[in-house]
């Protein structure tokens, strides 16, 4: 983060001497006067006007790398270094005689801050619903007790049959439908045509709001439950099919949610479409389409997604 400050300044010369003598292959420490100091920065006209001690106030450079910590911790964490930049300087109060005397070096970085998730920007821990707090629809809360269900039991099989009947009746009658308008011989009506449209559209909707979500499941293991399946006034709210400890799976009614780490807006799941090809997708409600994160189940976290500035 350049910046046009006296301390970066100074800060500049010190690294710029201390590459040149690595360069020329001295590597012993390289100690800085301040009034050394003051001449290079300034220039000599300037520095004989001033007063070192003045010029350069006691914690004016570990005050200006103080106030970068939080941006130079993620860089050295994204570069792998355990290590991080300090200031050293001698304690003299810098009297006649004997100056104050500054160098630079390093220190470990402590394992407290090396693993603070507040600095990381990128990453998003989700969390989950316990079971019941998500309520399905009346008709649904007769299949599912307390939101779940074990897929290998009595429940389980009658919510199977339900789902395959109900499709099985539904082509049925949408086959007997096209019989009927192909035997036809007179040509089709603006009514009829009217019927047909009114047909398809209704089948789209049981399709995507009543046996869709049931055939996705099976692969995605998390889907968005469609508003037709929740209780009245029950937001957003998803479908997940997991295995206990003793293998069972079970489906259960759940809400994924996140604190947005950019804006700390709340993040639910939605659908990754349209650009992005996962399914599911983190959402910040603040910013749905620039704070976007992915989805993973088992660890309950994901990483951004979003567009890069660059
Ligand atoms: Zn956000």
């Amino acid at each position: 983060m350049p910046a046009d400050s006296k301390a970066h300044q100074i800060l500049k010369f010190m690294v710029e001497s201390k590459l040149m003598a690595l360069e020329q292959g001295r590597e012993e420490q390289l100690f800085f006067e301040r009034p050394k100091l003051l001449v290079a920065v300034e220039g000599k006209l300037r520095a004989d006007a001033l007063d070192p001690a003045r010029w350069l106030t006691n914690g004016l450079l570990e005050q200006f790398l103080d106030s970068r910590k939080v941006s130079l911790l993620a860089r050295l964490r994204n570069a792998g270094l355990k290590h991080r930049p300090v200031i050293g300087s001698n304690d003299s109060k810098g009297g006649k005689g004997i100056q104050r005397t500054y160098w630079l070096d390093v220190e470990a970085i402590p394992p407290d801050e090396l693993g603070e998730q507040v600095l990381d920007f990128e990453r998003i821990e989700y969390r989950r619903t316990e079971a019941g707090e998500v309520k399905p629809s009346w008709l649904l809360r007769m299949v599912f007790s307390n939101g779940e269900l074990k897929n290998r039991s009595g429940r389980g099989l009658s919510l199977l049959i339900l789902v395959l009947l109900g499709m099985a009746f539904w082509g049925l009658y949408l086959l007997a439908g096209f019989w009927r308008v192909s035997g036809l011989s007179e040509p089709i009506t603006l009514r009829q045509l009217i019927e047909i449209a009114f047909i398809a559209l209704c089948s789209w909707f049981v399709w995507k709001n009543f046996f869709r979500p049931w055939i996705e499941l099976v692969d995605h293991r998390v889907v968005k439950a469609p508003q037709t399946m929740l209780a009245f006034g029950e937001d957003e709210a998803e479908i997940e099919m997991h295995c206990d400890s003793a293998k069972n799976q079970w489906t259960r009614f759940v809400r994924f949610t996140g604190d947005c780490p950019l804006c700390s807006g709340r993040v639910l799941l939605m659908p990754g479409k349209p650009e992005h090809s996962l399914p599911l997708v983190g959402r910040c409600s603040e910013s749905p389409h620039a704070h976007v994160f992915s989805f993973d189940r088992t660890r309950l976290s994901g990483v951004y997604v979003g567009p890069r500035s660059e």
